[in-house]
């Protein structure tokens, strides 16, 4: 199931270019440039307190940069709302579960796909054609993206019902829902038990597989981007100690440095 690109696959990179972060005094991120090839699965990693969310946070309009630059796609991304990179096709999901808990799993979905309604809201409470076929192609869609992260048999159970590792699917599937073609992912199995985080680990793999779009994932713990990302970025301290493939920067003295302090 194809997702509609905003652009070439091929021309869809992020390049990010000695970007700076700070708070009053402190130096959150200190020129980390790094860049996602297309199709591809690039874990940002590091320590906690690295500045691997601050980043996130910057690539989608929450922080402000004070230097360098972030280009997704040829556009410079600094400097834009949330929402205008959002449209670009750049989304999240949050480190902390933000559904509607009372609202079914397809509720949870639909509202993820408003950025893509046109008829939007009041056109389908008013029953006009256009509007009803729009709603039936959005519940197909939102049926695929179910099948994909493995809900099609919650779709119609409140959120606030489904186990940990289930919820946690449903914030991707959500994320998915806006068509993204660059996903950003933090902590994504932060807080499961294995069986979960192994399940999400195949569910992003399969993500990345059958849509094609470019991951960032942001994780402290290293084991879990091994088997999953393509290159490893690798933080502390804001500033980038390491980049390269998992086997690369798992053997990289200084990336062992910053994980188990000091000792190779
Ligand atoms: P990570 O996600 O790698 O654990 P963060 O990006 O959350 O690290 O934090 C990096 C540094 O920036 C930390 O020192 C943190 O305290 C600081 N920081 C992050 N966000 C803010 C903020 N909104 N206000 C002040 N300091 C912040
Ligand atoms: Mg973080």
């Amino acid at each position: 199931m194809p997702a509609p690109a905003a652009a070439p696959a091929a021309d869809r990179e992020l390049v990010v270019d000695g970007l700076s972060v700070r708070f009053g005094g402190v130096a959150a991120l200190s020129e980390v440039s790094l860049s996602v090839e297309p199709g591809s699965v690039h874990a940002l990693i590091g320590p906690n307190g690295a500045g691997k969310s601050t980043c996130l946070n910057v690539l989608t309009g929450v922080y402000r940069a004070a230097a360098g630059s972030v280009r997704y796609a040829g556009v410079e991304l600094t400097g834009l709302r949330p929402h205008r990179i959002a449209a670009l096709g750049v989304g999240r999901t949050f480190q902390n579960l933000a559904l509607s808990p009372t609202a079914t799993v397809a509720d949870n979905l639909l509202l993820g796909r408003h950025r893509l309604t046109r008829a939007g809201f009041l056109g389908a409470g008013l029953r006009i054609p256009r509007a009803r076929r729009e709603q039936s192609e959005q519940d197909s869609r939102v049926r695929e993206i179910a099948g994909l992260l493995e809900l099609a048999e919650v779709l119609d159970r409140p959120v606030a019902a489904l186990p940990y590792g289930d919820r946690k699917r449903v914030e991707l599937a959500r994320a998915l829902c806006a068509e993204p073609t660059l996903l950003l992912l933090d902590e994504p199995v932060a807080g499961m038990n294995a069986d979960e985080s192994a399940r999400l680990t195949a569910v992003i793999a399969r993500v990345r597989a059958e849509l094609g779009i470019s991951i960032l994932l942001v994780e402290h713990d290293m084991t879990f981007v091994m088997g999953l990302a393509d290159t490893v970025t690798v933080l502390d301290f804001g500033k980038r100690i390491a980049c390269g493939t998992p086997e690369q920067v798992q053997r990289d003295p200084e990336v062992i440095r910053a994980y188990l302090g000091g000792a190779p």
